[in-house]
């Protein structure tokens, strides 16, 4: 079953929470029970972890070279106490970082969306989890409001890079992980959708122009940025700032500029960053050494 962000939040009216409703129309759907679709998220959310672990390896490198190890460096500065972000924010950062470079050097990661923004989500829980006390159920359930926005975004838009840009990937991973950070903080079902919509609002046109056709640059630092895309939109809703804007409509608005943007800017690896020649010849080079 395909929900609207508005359904969602009318269906958590009269159950518990959207994570609630989430878990009942998985498991529904699979014909299984609610704690065996929680066993599938909790065990999501160790692949998460682990993630994390192998992204942050210092000697990580991706085979063209082009990045791995930077996670590592992004961690130590903020063990160093001059992190600008603070403590919450910079980890999720690096941890969002070390997920993307994992993927980045074939490692195994949790789509969330997909795996070119497959940082965000990651980074925010497990950055919870380890600063706010945030527990694994209460990980597990943020797993789920998230799993819903992403559901809305999918349907009713898309979540690919070549299809909307980068809009879809990166944007659609910051709104689960904003709507996800705004449930662990106590927002309620509507606060979690606008959430979702402001993350995906401040994303709005992000091309994607992945250098060499590679889910690398800028791949890899679009999660380090949506990340603080993610939790500024959880503190606008958390602070009562309402979307102005009805969430569903700024998830269409997405898929009419996606359908506006030039094939360039569609992962043709032609357009945007992936034009530039500083690291087109870097990765000439690169590739030539292989
Ligand atoms: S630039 Fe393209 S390939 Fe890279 S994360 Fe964004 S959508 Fe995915």
């Amino acid at each position: 079953m395909d929900y609207m962000l508005r359904e969602w939040v009318q269906l958590a009216r009269h159950e518990k929470s959207i994570a609630h409703v989430a878990v009942m129309v998985q498991a529904q759907e699979s014909g299984v029970t609610p704690e065996v679709v929680r066993e599938t998220m909790r065990h999501h959310l160790q692949c998460m972890k682990e993630s994390v672990q192998n992204g942050l390896d210092e000697r990580l490198r991706s085979v063209t070279g082009l990045t791995g190890g930077q996670a590592a460096m992004l961690l130590s500065w903020l063990k160093g106490g001059r992190c600008l972000c603070g403590s919450l924010l910079g980890k999720a950062e690096a941890y969002a970082l070390a997920t993307a470079e994992c993927n980045a050097c074939m490692g195994k990661i949790v789509a969330a969306p997909t795996a070119g923004a497959c940082g965000i989500l990651p980074g925010a829980i497990l950055a919870m989890m380890e600063e706010r006390g945030v527990t694994e159920e209460q990980a597990v359930d943020a797993l789920f409001v998230a799993a819903a926005v992403g559901q809305s975004i999918a349907t009713q838009s898309s979540i690919s890079g070549a299809e909307g840009g980068c809009q879809a990937e990166c944007g659609a991973a910051a709104a689960m992980a904003a709507a996800a950070l705004t449930f662990l903080e106590g927002g309620k079902p509507q606060q979690c959708a606008d959430a979702a919509a402001f993350a995906l609002m401040n994303l709005l046109g992000l091309v994607c122009d992945p250098v060499g056709g590679l889910v690398e640059v800028p791949c890899v630092y679009r999660n380090v940025g949506s990340s603080g895309v993610a939790f500024t939109a959880a503190d606008m809703v958390l602070s009562g700032i309402r979307c102005p804007i009805e969430p569903d409509e700024v998830i269409l608005a997405m898929k009419e500029v996606g359908d506006a943007l030039p094939a360039s800017l569609r992962e043709t690896g032609e357009g945007g960053c992936a034009a530039c020649e500083s690291i087109r010849a870097r990765l000439q080079m690169m590739q030539g050494r292989m």
